[in-house]
């Protein structure tokens, strides 16, 4: 059986730590702040910047929410996020995903400053983690290989197979893995033969979005499983991109969902927020 990697216990460990850090902050008289831009009400982004909230709440970060109508322009939103990039008070700038698709999303995550870009989507950030150097690293792929470290799985030489091309998962975690010495296979939907190079992986990276789509005759005897999916099945209950019960069986380290990705990523968030607060007093 497999060991479960804790991700709400171990988020709930950073978030504590950043606590500490931003009390730390608020005594010289800085104030962590981030700002969120959201577009329309797409109901899955309205609970992921509730629960952001409620985590800012916590810290001690002050959580500012700019919901923006689905009619909006592109100059409108060009023009909010140049307003909160000129504006000292604003640490972080969050852009949430999707926005309505008559709009530029990826014009709008480039003209969010790097200095405040917590999510590090812009291509300066993409491009600095792509050369090994300090940035902010996206939340999921960076709650990843917390989860990594603090598990003291080395990925040095490892076979490691991601499931997923995504801009904001699997792109980054293809540099991340390598950046720690692994080698690198990615899949998608164009791949031939999947289960050729899942079996292959000492560790399993999948980000989908399909419902315990791999199950354990596509596992290796004692690979990590890392399951970013977040789906619901046929009874509305949450469930990874993995079989959890059967792959358990096999794998020598697990996250569950709920409770594995999820919060760390929110916890890396937070970890970047106060990051970029410190950054600008320097
Ligand atoms: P996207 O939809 O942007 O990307 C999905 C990827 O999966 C694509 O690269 C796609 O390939 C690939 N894919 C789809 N079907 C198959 C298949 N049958 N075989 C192989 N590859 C396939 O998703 P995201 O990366 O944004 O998210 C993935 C999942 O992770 C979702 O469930 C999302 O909710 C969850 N998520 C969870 C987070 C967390 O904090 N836990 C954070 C972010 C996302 P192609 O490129 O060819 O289309």
């Amino acid at each position: 059986m497999a060991v479960i990697i804790d991700g709400k216990e171990l988020a709930k460990k950073y978030r504590a730590k950043l606590k500490v850090k931003c009390d730390e902050l608020k005594n010289k008289g800085i104030n962590p702040k981030l700002a969120v831009i959201m577009v329309g009400n797409d109901n899955a982004s309205q609970i992921y910047v509730k629960n952001k909230s409620k985590v800012c709440e916590e810290i001690g970060i002050i959580f500012e929410e700019y919901l923006l109508n689905e009619n909006i322009k592109q100059d409108e939103l060009i023009n909010l996020i140049e307003k909160l990039n000129r504006d000292d008070s604003v640490h972080g700038i969050l852009l949430q995903s999707p926005i309505p698709s008559n709009l530029n999303i990826n014009e709008a995550f480039g003209k969010i400053s790097p200095e405040k870009d917590v999510d590090g989507f812009n291509p300066v950030n993409v491009g600095k983690l792509a050369l090994n150097q300090d940035t902010f690293v996206s939340c999921t792929p960076y709650g990843i290989m917390k989860m990594f470290e603090s598990y003291n799985i080395d990925l040095t030489g490892k076979n490691v197979t991601i499931i997923g091309r995504s801009n904001i998962v699997g792109k980054p975690l293809i540099q991340c893995c390598l950046n720690k010495n692994a080698t690198v296979t990615v899949c998608h939907s164009k791949t031939k033969d999947l289960n050729e190079h899942t079996k292959n992986a000492d560790i399993l990276i999948v980000a989908i979005g399909k419902s315990k789509f791999v199950t354990d005759d596509m596992v290796k005897d004692g690979a990590v499983v890392i399951d970013v999916g977040i789906n619901r099945d046929e009874n509305g209950k949450l469930t990874g991109d993995v079989d959890f019960e059967n792959v358990e069986k096999k794998a020598s380290y697990i996250t569950p969902v709920p409770g594995g990705v999820g919060p760390m990523t929110i916890a890396m968030l937070m970890n970047n927020v106060i990051k970029a607060t410190e950054n600008a007093k320097l």
